[in-house]
């Protein structure tokens, strides 16, 4: 582990405002529940602690080296043993010997600064809102906000409530999921039936697996001979687009201007939603809050300079503008069979067989791999545990056969993704042309499940051995 501590997005994202989208009772280990979450949507330092008790609770700390950095792994043919050179946190140089390796490290934790001429000029302070500077002070500032994706909505407001002026860059507007318990706490009432109905906490937590994620996904499907699939996708996507901008025209609350500005142009569910429940359009509605749609020219010393010419002088730029998602495993070496460098062997187009394992790199298991985010909704802890599940029953298959590695047979991986990016094409994120951070520089979606979550739990519940080339 790279940091002094567990939690990863929820130990690096420190932002105001910083909370999870997915409700806590879905979003949570299965082994660990909880009855007493405070909030529907709970903070990040909620998060935090539950991460920090979890690790605690199960004995893990002892198991995990902090400030350990994997800066390179290497396969040996002849031993099937991986030696990982390991930077620790003193800056010396280790290398360790493994028999396997599992790979927890993220999609969504190296930030992006984009390439906007001039970015290197602006003599103010800037940070990437992973890396929030809270020595910074914003109070009484007129602060830049560049992006409006699933972060920045969450800063936007507090941000807006510390500065003297907001000045938001939006780029492409964002679908905002209704959502009005989006910074409830859970009501006292169903946290009473949490802990005191047998078996209530646990119908409840499938009840939002089933209708939340589950459900939404028809949503998201391609409809065959669509008339206006540039604005949906099928009949009911139309409907949730209609819902979705009935709901925003409201919330502008007369502001035509507001509205034509947030409206989005492409098909829902083809971008990762914001949720909101009003208090972000009421924000950027303020008179102290400007949503500039006019692009970016350059980043001057004082400020930003858009398109059309106007100077907007500024004292802090805060950059909401993602990550490199689709650079899996960099900038970690691995090096597999035949001396295979995975980089080069995925050439901008990671792939993997289940999202877990990649011919040619035996014993090399990734958790958050290729093609297992979701847009709809889910749980990205409900796939990890099913990555979790697949691994552990592939290890528990190399020590009971006696074998020493198992690599992935390349027509598995290949026929596997074949069926992926076309699944892919049939829902929203595939077809629709927005740009998203689920496209790789190929332009193949190589973030995304195509599927119900179900199907991957079917998937993953066991290691099927003809998949595999067993060494
Ligand atoms: P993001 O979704 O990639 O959003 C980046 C934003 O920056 C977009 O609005 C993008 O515009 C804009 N942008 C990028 N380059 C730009 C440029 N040169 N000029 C102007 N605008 C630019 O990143 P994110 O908001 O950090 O979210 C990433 C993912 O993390 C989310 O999709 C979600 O899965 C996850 N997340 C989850 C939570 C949560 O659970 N609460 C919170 C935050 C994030 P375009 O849309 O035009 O590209």
């Amino acid at each position: 582990e790279k940091n002094d501590d567990v939690g990863g997005t929820w130990y690096e994202n420190t932002y105001p405002g910083c909370r999870v989208d997915v409700p806590n009772h879905f979003y949570s280990y299965s082994c660990a529940q909880r009855d007493d979450w405070p909030s529907v949507f709970s903070t990040q330092q909620v998060l935090l602690d539950y991460f920090r008790s979890v690790a605690d609770e199960f004995g893990l700390r002892e198991s995990i080296r902090f400030e350990t950095e994997v800066t390179e792994a290497v396969f040996d043919e002849e031993t099937c043993q991986w030696t990982l050179a390991l930077r620790t946190a003193d800056g010396g140089r280790e290398t360790l010997e493994a028999n396997a390796i599992v790979c927890g490290v993220g999609q969504l934790n190296r930030p992006v600064l984009p390439d906007i001429p001039g970015r290197d000029d602006f003599e103010g302070p800037s940070f990437h809102s992973a890396r929030w500077d809270d020595r910074v002070e914003l109070r009484g500032k007129r602060v830049a906000i560049i992006g409006t994706g699933a972060s920045a909505a969450q800063f936007i407001p507090p941000v807006a409530d510390m500065a003297s002026e907001l000045f938001v860059f939006q780029r492409t507007p964002p679908w905002i999921l209704p959502t009005p318990d989006n910074r409830s706490e859970v009501p006292e009432g169903q946290q009473f039936l949490m802990r005191h109905v047998p078996w209530f906490a646990q119908w409840y937590r499938f009840w939002l697996f089933w209708t939340m994620s589950e459900g939404l996904l028809p949503m998201a499907r391609v409809e065959d001979g669509w008339p206006h699939p540039e604005r949906s996708v099928g009949e009911g996507n139309e409907q949730i687009r209609n819902v979705f901008l009935e709901v925003l025209r409201a919330q502008c609350a007369g502001d035509d201007e507001l509205y034509r500005k947030l409206a989005p142009d492409y098909p829902p569910l083809s971008k990762r939603f914001v949720r909101d429940d009003g208090l972000l359009v009421r924000t950027l509605g303020r008179d102290d809050v400007d949503l500039v749609t006019d692009p970016i020219e350059r980043i001057t010393p004082t400020g930003l300079r858009t398109k059309s010419g106007r100077d907007v002088d500024v004292d802090v730029i805060v950059y909401g503008t993602g990550f490199s998602a689709s650079k899996f495993l960099v900038p970690m070496k691995v090096v597999g069979r035949g001396g295979r460098d995975l980089h080069q062997h995925w050439a901008g187009d990671a792939r993997a067989y289940l999202g877990i394992t990649v011919p040619h790199f035996p014993n090399l298991f990734l958790m958050y791999g290729p093609n297992t985010n979701i847009v709809v909704n889910g749980s990205i802890i409900y796939f990890s545990e099913c990555e979790a599940n697949y691994i552990v029953d592939c290890i528990r298959e190399l020590l009971e056969s006696g074998r020493r590695a198992l690599d992935c047979k390349p027509a598995v991986h290949d026929a596997y993704n074949r069926r992926i990016d076309a699944e892919n094409l049939r829902m929203a994120w595939g077809a629709a042309t927005v740009n998203t951070w689920y496209r790789n520089e190929k332009g193949r979606i190589s973030q995304n499940w195509p599927s119900t979550l179900l199907a991957y739990w079917q998937q993953t519940r066991a290691v099927d051995p003809a998949d595999y080339e067993w060494l």
